[in-house]
């Protein structure tokens, strides 16, 4: 049966998106956000692009393009503007051996032209305004979208309340009802409950073998030259530029792993982060790292939230005590295995939130509202929320065949 209200904690494009596809499905929803703004950590970058990285047909790339299509249709029907939402293009060059070798394949795979298309150097050179040194994949739909202006369209449903400054600290069952308490006193009940909370996951009693890592990422902003103005789109090497945007380029972003780095941890905007962005500015184009070079502005620093298999956690718990203290057998059923009925998790979508996140809302609002499923379910499978669970304990066949079959 369809739940009449669901509470969505954390207001990011996680759960902004996740709010929204249960809300079109006509469930009431109260989203918590602890910040005083939606948008506010991950998801609060000045721009996001909008683009999908393919390969070879793996399962990886046909999710990308799957999640790449949702966007792209969402947010257009979200009749947001140009200034929020810019599909200008975007050009992914084969500035290496590697990148062309995997440009060349993925132009092989008969995209629909309008999806994506195989460009000479010159040709690149010609759409972009600026000089481009390598062949390219140019994504004429792709572009950048304003993340706060988004997530606020997302959640003006009539359908959403937006409570922000309350900060979930615990959730309880009682019966058939969940109860959601805040530190700010306020106790909350609904039928289910969608964790959208990226890093902090991990800080419930229910949810506290989720494996997630946090990745320091860092943007930078570069005040616009007569040159650089030129740049009609978004060119990627091993990060991305963007074109001007009120005056000013986004370059990035970092991607900090090593745990000894205290850069790793802190949020402070770091030099060397910004000298890494300029260095991919570099391989992009020359005369515009030599026109844009002294003219950092300004940056931002968070946090990813990141999975070991780079795919996202996404669908119903189950209860992690329940399944250890009476472990199934590798080939049980999925309707005899301990679920926590109507606690849901969205999160994990690391580098490619914009794309990943809306697509796992609609899975999951699907999934809630008994729906076919917007993907196959072996491709939503692997977004299964309780794999790393059932992996840990040598459950990998189990992890595999339950898929996305549920209670
Ligand atoms: C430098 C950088 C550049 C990036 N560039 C791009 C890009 O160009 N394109 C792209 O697609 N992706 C990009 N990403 C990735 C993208 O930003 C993330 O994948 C996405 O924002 C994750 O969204 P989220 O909603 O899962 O997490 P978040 O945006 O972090 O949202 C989680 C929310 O939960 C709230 N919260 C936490 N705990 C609680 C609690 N207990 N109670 C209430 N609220 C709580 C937090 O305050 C936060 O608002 C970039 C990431 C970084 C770091």
């Amino acid at each position: 049966m369809q739940p009449k209200t669901a509470v969505v904690i954390g207001a990011g494009i996680a759960g902004c998106s996740t709010a929204y596809a249960l809300a079109q499905r006509g469930v009431n929803v109260t989203l918590l956000e602890r910040r005083a703004e939606i948008a506010s950590e991950a998801s609060g970058n000045p721009i996001a692009m909008l683009y999908p990285r393919l390969s070879s047909d793996n399962a990886a790339s046909v999710f990308a393009l799957a999640a790449y299509m949702h966007s792209l249709a969402l947010f257009k029907s979200l009749d947001l503007d140009a200034t929020e939402f810019n599909r200008c293009g975007l050009l992914q060059m084969g500035f290496n051996v590697r990148e062309l070798a995997r440009i060349k394949k993925v132009a092989t795979q008969n995209h629909p032209a309008d999806t994506l298309k195989y460009l000479t150097q010159i040709e690149a050179t010609s759409l972009a305004g600026i000089s481009i040194s390598h062949d390219a994949l140019y994504f004429p739909d792709a572009g950048w979208v304003n993340p706060q202006r988004l997530c606020q369209r997302l959640t003006e449903h009539s359908n959403i309340t937006l409570l922000t400054l309350t900060n979930v600290v615990n959730i309880m069952k009682n019966n058939d009802i969940f109860l959601v308490y805040s530190d700010n006193s306020l106790t909350l009940s609904a039928d289910i409950i969608v964790i959208a909370n990226a890093n902090d996951a991990q800080q419930f009693s229910q949810t506290k073998h989720i494996k997630t890592q946090a990745v320091r990422g860092q943007v930078s902003q570069l005040s616009a030259t007569e040159i650089s103005r030129q740049l009609k789109m978004i060119v990627c090497s091993d990060g991305y530029l963007s074109p001007a945007v009120n005056g000013q380029h986004c370059v990035g972003a970092t991607f900090s792993t090593d745990k000894n780095d205290l850069n790793t941890t802190q949020l402070r905007i770091s030099a060397s982060d910004h000298q890494s962005n300029l260095n991919t500015l570099k391989t992009i184009s020359k005369s515009l790292h030599n026109s844009l070079y002294g003219n950092i502005v300004g940056g931002r620093a968070t946090f990813r939230c990141t999975t070991s298999d780079y795919f996202p956690l996404v669908g119903q718990l189950l209860d992690s005590a329940a399944l250890k203290s009476t472990p199934p057998r590798p080939t049980a059923a999925a309707a005899s295995l301990p679920w926590i009925n109507g606690l849901y998790l969205n999160v994990a979508h690391g580098s490619k939130g914009f794309t990943s996140a809306p697509l796992c809302a609609e899975l999951l609002a699907c999934l809630i509202c008994n729906e076919v499923l917007p993907i196959a379910s072996e491709l939503a499978g692997l977004c299964n929320p309780n794999r790393f669970l059932l992996r840990e304990m040598g459950l990998k066949q189990l992890a595999k065949t339950l898929a996305y079959a549920q209670n």
